[in-house]
């Protein structure tokens, strides 16, 4: 028995952001392999015979190992016929879905990828804020917030990144934000540039956070802003009161 591995996106909380790929290859299921970005409205399109496997990790608490999700799931394939990782957002977007596709790639297994909407630029649209705008920014650049700017141990060019005149995205940026924000400023970014904290976005519970390079630290902590969260640093900010983003 040689099954087949979908990596599917679920696209960024909302069920109804979920690709008609997605939902019908969910519907077929028989082993489903999520992850803790996987909210509960998207867990309701998982079929009532399908065998659950929660391999939930955040930042601070890894259920599985990355080592041990690729291996579970070259063990699945010998079992199951239709095995679907599902993987919040888009899968080739952080996440580490290309780690997962090479580890199954190498065992020469089949594995078909289904694109998801990102949360880097969805949740940024459901709270008003375009990604791009004439005028405002004609590029988006998007990086992991998760590593720690101040250490050296960061591949991220902030001297870079602090120059870019576009929009930058920041996802699992939140642990960091203050290192994240100190090293835009100490690199020469205006403390007066617009950011904005979307945390569970698409969702009922999307909360958006308003202030400035300056200001966003400080707020971030007086309102306990919490992960999930897309940070948007940029111009394009402004544009929500005149889109009327929730
Ligand atoms: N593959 C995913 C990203 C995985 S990295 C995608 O394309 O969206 C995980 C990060 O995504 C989180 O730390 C957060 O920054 C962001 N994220 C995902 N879903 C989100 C949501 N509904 N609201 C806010 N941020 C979200």
């Amino acid at each position: 028995m040689r099954g087949k591995v979908y990596l599917i996106g679920a696209g960024p909380g909302d069920p109804d952001l979920l690709t008609l790929r997605a939902l019908n290859i969910l519907h077929g299921a028989d082993v489903i392999l999520y992850d803790a970005l996987v909210g509960e409205g998207i867990k309701r399109q998982f079929p009532p015979g399908a065998e659950l496997i929660d391999v939930g990790k955040r930042a601070d608490r890894h259920a599985f190992s990355q080592a041990e999700i690729n291996r579970m799931l070259v063990r699945l394939t010998q079992k199951h016929r239709t095995v679907v990782r599902v993987k919040g957002g888009d899968p080739y977007v952080f996440g580490r879905g290309g780690e997962e596709a090479m580890a199954l790639a190498k065992e020469g297994l089949a594995v078909e990828i289904v694109p998801g909407i990102s949360s880097a630029i969805a949740v940024p649209a459901s709270a008003g804020i375009p990604v791009t705008f004439r005028g405002y920014a004609s590029s988006v650049t998007i990086i992991t917030g998760h590593e720690d700017p101040a250490k050296g141990a960061t591949a991220l060019d902030f001297r870079a990144l602090a120059d870019l005149q576009g929009t930058l995205v920041i996802l699992m940026g939140v642990k960091r934000l203050q290192e994240n924000v100190s090293a835009l400023l100490d690199n020469g970014k205006s403390p007066e540039t617009p950011v904005a904290i979307i945390e569970r976005g698409t969702t009922a519970e999307q909360r958006v956070t308003v202030g400035t390079l300056g200001t966003i630290v400080g707020l971030a902590r007086e309102r306990h802003v919490e992960a999930p969260a897309v940070i948007v640093v940029g111009a394009v900010v402004k544009l929500r009161e005149a889109l009327g983003g929730k």
